[in-house]
C-alpha cells in the first residue's frame, strides 16, 4: 500500500501521530511528547472518500495526530485543548476492515476527541477531550502547594529548594478552561516549580529562581469557587505574595517562596479541588473499525558468521536476503583448515508473527588434509517465490534463528534438526508452539 512515512502509535496514550516532524507533538497522557519508541512504522494513506476508505482525514500541527475533520466538531487538541488544527495538512483516508496482511486492525474513530487511536492495547489510552480535567495533580505536605506530579520532575519546594512531596495527598484533576459559571479561568502551570499558580494578575513568585513563575507551557485551568460540592476538597486559597494555589485548612500556611514565611490567603476567595484521578480514555463506541497500512521495509536481510565448538576446524558465513518481490538470495561459505572433512548442514528458519515457519537448508562437504577434494563448500541460490511476495508482512516481521552442524546428522533426519531449530526460535518468540514448517528453497 502507498503512504506516507513517518507514522507511529503513542504508547502512552494510544494515537497515532507524526513522529517525522520537527517536535514529537502533545501527548495527553502526560502533557509531554509523545513516544513511539515502542511503535511499529506506519504509513498514513492520502486520498478521499472512496469503497473501503473515509475521507476527511487530518494531520493535526499542534498535536501531531490523526483527526476527522468533517465531523460536527474539530476535536479536542492535547497541545491546547481547543479544537485540532488540519490547516496545513494532505488530505488523509482512512482504511476499513480488520488485520489483513500488510494492515493492522483494531484502530478506531474516538467520538470525544475526534483522534485516531489503537483499541487493543492494554487501555484505551488517554483523551485530550478527558471530560475536560487532567489528573495528576497532587498538594505538596511541606510548602502546602498544588503542584502537577505526573510529569518528569517533581519541582522545586520553597520549604527547602528540593522536589515537593505529595506522599500524604490526595490524588486532584484541574479543569481546562477559561471563566465560567461556577469557576475562575487564569490559572497556569508553571514549568519551572509544577506549581498551580494564577497567571492573571501580578507576576508571582517562582520557588527555583525567585523570579516569576513561567506559564508559557501551560494549558489554560479553571478553579472550583466556593466550599466544596460532592467529590471537591474545600479549603483552597490563593496567596496573594506569590500567586501559587495552596491548603490552608492543613496543620500549617506552608511556605511561600515570596519571603519563607507562610502564605497569605487573607485576600483570597474560597476555591475547591477536584478529587480523582481517572485517566480519561478515549470512546470508541460510535466508531468504525479500521486499520493502519504497515510501513515494511522492502527487503529483509540477514548475515551471520558461523563457528563451531573447539577440534572443528571448520568456519564460515552465510548471507540470506529476501525482497517484497519475492526474490530469495542464499549465499555462504565453508573453509575447513584441518585434517578431517565434514558434512556440513545448515538451516536458517523464519517465524511469523502467527507462529508459521519457513527454512532455507543447505547441505554440503569440505575436505580436509586427508581426503581429496576442495578444503572450500561455496553455495549460492537466487529463486524468486509467489509465496514470499504475496505474503511479505509475514517475511518482513519475522523473527529468525539458524543452526549449523559439521560432521554427519548420524540417524538424525534432516527434516528434525530443521524442527528443532523452529522450537527453539518459537521459544525465544513466545510462540507456543510451531504451526508448519514451508521449505522456502
Ligand atoms: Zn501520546
Ligand atoms: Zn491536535
Ligand atoms: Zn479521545
Ligand atoms: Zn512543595
Ligand atoms: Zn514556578
Ligand atoms: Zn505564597
Amino acid at each position: 500500500m502507498n503512504g506516507q512515512s513517518g507514522w507511529r502509535w503513542c504508547r502512552k496514550c494510544q494515537g497515532i501521530f507524526y513522529a517525522g516532524g520537527s517536535n514529537q507533538g502533545s501527548c495527553p497522557a502526560d502533557n509531554q511528547s509523545h513516544d513511539g519508541g515502542k511503535s511499529g512504522h506506519y504509513l498514513a494513506v492520502g486520498g478521499d472518500d472512496a469503497p473501503g476508505q473515509q475521507g476527511g482525514w487530518r494531520w493535526c500541527k499542534k498535536c501531531q495526530g490523526m483527526f476527522y475533520s468533517e465531523g460536527s466538531t474539530q476535536g479536542v487538541c492535547a497541545a491546547d485543548h481547543q479544537p485540532h488544527d488540519g490547516s496545513g495538512s494532505a488530505r488523509y483516508a482512512a482504511i476499513g476492515g480488520d488485520d489483513a496482511p500488510g494492515r493492522q486492525g483494531g484502530w478506531r474513530w474516538c467520538l470525544n476527541c475526534q483522534g485516531m487511536f489503537y483499541s487493543l492495547g492494554p487501555n484505551q489510552g488517554a483523551c485530550p477531550a478527558g471530560a475536560g480535567q487532567q489528573p495528576g495533580w497532587r498538594w505538596c505536605r511541606k510548602c502546602q502547594g498544588m503542584f502537577y506530579a505526573a510529569g518528569p520532575k517533581q519541582g522545586v519546594c520553597a520549604a527547602d529548594k528540593g522536589a515537593h512531596d505529595a506522599s500524604s495527598s490526595a490524588h486532584y484533576a484541574l479543569i481546562w478552561g477559561n471563566d465560567a459559571q461556577g469557576q475562575q479561568g487564569g490559572w497556569l502551570w508553571c514549568r519551572k516549580c509544577q506549581g498551580l499558580f494564577y497567571g492573571a494578575g501580578r507576576p508571582g513568585i517562582c520557588p527555583q529562581d525567585h523570579h516569576s513563575h513561567d506559564g508559557s507551557e501551560s494549558g489554560r485551568y479553571a478553579m472550583v469557587w466556593g466550599d466544596g460540592a460532592e467529590g471537591q476538597q474545600a479549603g483552597w486559597r490563593w496567596c496573594q505574595k506569590c500567586q501559587g494555589m495552596f491548603y490552608a485548612e492543613g496543620p500549617n500556611l506552608g511556605v511561600c517562596p515570596a519571603d519563607h514565611k507562610a502564605h497569605d490567603g487573607s485576600n483570597s476567595a474560597h476555591y475547591a479541588a477536584i478529587a480523582g484521578d481517572a485517566r480519561v480514555a478515549h470512546d470508541a463506541s460510535a466508531s468504525a473499525s479500521y486499520v493502519m497500512a504497515w510501513d515494511l521495509p522492502r527487503s529483509m536481510h540477514i548475515h551471520d558468521n558461523v563457528t563451531f565448538r573447539a577440534g572443528v576446524a571448520v568456519g564460515g558465513w552465510f548471507d540470506l536476503r529476501l525482497t517484497s518481490h519475492g526474490d530469495i538470495s542464499f549465499s555462504g561459505h565453508f573453509h575447513d583448515s584441518g585434517a578431517d572433512s565434514y558434512d556440513m548442514t545448515l538451516t536458517v528458519v523464519l517465524m511469523s508473527s502467527d507462529g508459521l515457519a519457513y527454512s532455507v537448508i543447505h547441505q554440503g562437504r569440505t575436505h580436509g588434509t586427508f581426503e581429496s577434494g576442495s578444503r572450500d563448500d561455496d553455495w549460492a541460490r537466487n529463486e524468486r517465490s509467489n509465496l514470499v511476495a504475496t505474503n511479505w508482512e509475514r517475511f518482513a516481521t519475522a523473527g529468525w534463528r539458524w543452526n549449523a552442524h559439521a560432521g554427519s546428522l548420524v540417524g538424525r533426519a534432516l527434516t528434525d534438526f530443521v524442527s528443532d531449530t523452529a522450537k527453539q526460535l518459537a521459544q525465544n518468540l513466545g510462540k507456543a508452539a510451531v504451526t508448519s514448517i514451508v521449505a522456502l528453497l
